[in-house]
């Protein structure tokens, strides 16, 4: 037999039966009529008989092998009349457990109502179609199946036939899939973010290495960690060695949560030289250095290079998811740490080495290199904006004598001492140099030559009264010259030029009997 789907076998006896039926009514119509049935009627009606015995033994064959279930309802009462072998074995009832019964009443419709309604739907619309519905089987395992029924005759009775199918694997297999599916996309969601989070930190390693003060590396670590941190809260506190406390520098988010300033003690990350999440705030061990209790979770990264502390870095919202999602942020987090440890050790040293070439070590003040940069650019910043310059050059007054009767020891205290007072008594714009042995030029910008002089003045009045002692021994006084020349006075000069003629005037000042100030006079 050809393979003929349960649907054409089931058409094909319809219409065997309407056409036998049809037969039967003609014959018997004709029979009262005609009182005998011709021999071809005869045959061909013997013929449709045995057609249509062959066609519901098709059928039967069908229903008892077919790999899905079947059940077979009256129409009209609901009750079961028929179930194949699948099914049973697929429900795990017996054929007596079933027949007679109505849907609802055996345990994988047990759902009445529901079972009911699709039942009186089934009625009216003769067809109903569940793609996915759970059922339980005697044995109470949970299996899925596409449950397909529709009404049709069969002798004048209307019989609902269900067609069960279990597709609980192909369910499973699905389920396993869309599963996969969606791992998939949140790992793809995740890798998507690490990606971006990567170029943020390569382009804050880049804006980093590119800063030449700590300043303008505070304002790109707040800049990026914005982006980074997205909404999330954040700071970078810098410690300073001179006071032993850190200050914040640098915050991202809404929140202003740092104290300006904390000791290290206040944070348990800076305490233990690691780490410190906080997942739980109201478990965890709280740093005190915030302004308000924090109600979320948070990590602070120690920024430690070579065990000496440079900082810290805190980022709220961290720690508080748990497993590998939280580990990822963490790694972030330490990489971030590192790349503005890293930067930071890389700028203080360049300040240090900047400090150490541009500074006289013996008595702090800037030394003569220093000074022809920062003589060249304020001459051409009082050219700009028409603004007096005026520059002082100073010489101890016989320090030979002063060495020779004290000792070079106590000649070099008293160059440190000089440079202390030059340090304490100018203002923030002035610049002072050491400009060779015992001689020192200060250069004050935006400073008219009366201003200079009476400056001046106060400073030689000041180191002629200094008692400096060496040891158990009091050192004798010193007194300074100092020639001034100044750029609105002098015309358009030179560097060259205006420290000749401060040097002119010191030595009018020498000749002049020392202990004295000179300001330039050009020769007639
Ligand atoms: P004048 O009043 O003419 O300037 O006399 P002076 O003795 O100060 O002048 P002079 O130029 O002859 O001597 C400068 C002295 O300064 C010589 C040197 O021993 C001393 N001196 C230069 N540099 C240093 C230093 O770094 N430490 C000490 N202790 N002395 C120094
Ligand atoms: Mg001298
Ligand atoms: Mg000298």
């Amino acid at each position: 037999m050809p393979s003929r789907t349960k649907s054409q076998l089931m058409a094909e006896n319809a219409d065997l039966r309407a056409r036998l039926a049809e037969l039967e009514y003609r014959s018997a119509n004709r029979h009262s009529v005609e009182g005998t049935l011709p021999e071809s009627e005869i045959a061909a009606r013997k013929r449709i008989q045995y057609e249509l015995k062959a066609s519901e033994a098709r059928y039967r064959r069908l229903f008892e092998t077919a790999k899905d279930g079947i059940l077979l309802l009256d129409a009209d009462t609901g009750r079961i009349t028929d179930a194949n072998p699948f099914l049973m074995g697929l429900l795990g009832y017996s054929h007596a457990e079933l027949l007679g019964k109505k849907l609802w009443e055996i345990g994988p419709f047990r759902d009445i109502t529901a079972s009911q309604d699709a039942f009186r739907e089934l009625q009216t619309k003769e067809y109903i179609r569940y793609d996915n519905l759970p059922l339980e089987t005697k044995k109470q395992e949970h299996i899925q199946v596409e449950f397909v029924s529709n009404v049709y005759l069969v002798n004048g009775t209307r019989v609902i036939q269900c067609n069960i199918r279990d597709i609980t694997d192909r369910q499973q297999a699905e389920n396993v899939f869309l599963r996969t599916h969606e791992e998939l996309l949140v790992l793809v969601t995740e890798l998507k973010k690490v990606e971006s989070e990567m170029k943020l930190l390569n382009r804050m390693n880049d804006l980093l290495q590119t800063c030449t003060t700590q300043e303008e590396a505070y304002q790109v670590v707040g800049m990026m960690m914005s982006e980074l941190c997205a909404g999330r809260d954040g700071f970078l506190a810098i410690f300073h060695a001179s006071d032993q406390n850190l200050q914040g520098v640098a915050r991202w988010g809404d929140e202003a949560l740092v104290e300006a300033r904390f000791s290290l003690e206040d944070c348990w990350a800076l305490r233990r030289g690691q780490p410190h999440d906080v997942i739980d705030p109201q478990a965890g061990l709280l740093c005190r250095h915030f302004v308000h209790p924090p109600g979320i979770g948070y990590l602070c990264v120690p920024l430690t290079v070579q065990g000496e502390t440079l900082g810290l870095l805190c980022l709220m919202d961290v720690a508080v998811k748990k497993g590998e999602h939280q580990v990822r942020e963490q790694q972030l987090a330490l990489m971030v740490g590192e790349a503005i440890k890293l930067s930071l050790s890389n700028l203080k040293l360049r300040e240090k080495l900047r400090e150490q070439a541009t500074r006289d070590p013996l008595t702090g003040l800037y030394n003569r290199r220093h000074l022809e940069d920062s003589l060249s650019r304020e001459l051409h910043r009082a050219r700009r904006g028409e603004s007096p310059l005026c520059i002082a050059m100073l010489d101890l007054d016989h320090f030979k004598n002063f060495n020779d009767t004290f000792g070079h020891q106590a000649g070099d205290l008293l160059l440190r001492e000089l440079g202390q007072v030059l340090r304490e008594k100018l203002r923030k714009s002035d610049i002072a140099c050491r400009y060779g042995g015992e001689e020192f030029v200060i250069v004050m910008p935006d400073s008219s030559l009366a201003d200079t002089c009476q400056r001046v003045e106060e400073i030689r009045a000041l180191v002629k009264k200094l008692e400096i002692r060496f040891g158990e021994q009091l050192l004798g006084t010193i007194t300074i010259s100092a020639g001034i020349a100044g750029t609105r006075e002098h015309g358009g000069v030179t560097m060259r030029e205006l420290l000749h003629a401060a040097d002119t005037a010191l030595y009018a000042a020498k000749q002049a009997g020392r202990d004295r100030i000179v300001v330039y006079q050009e020769k007639e």
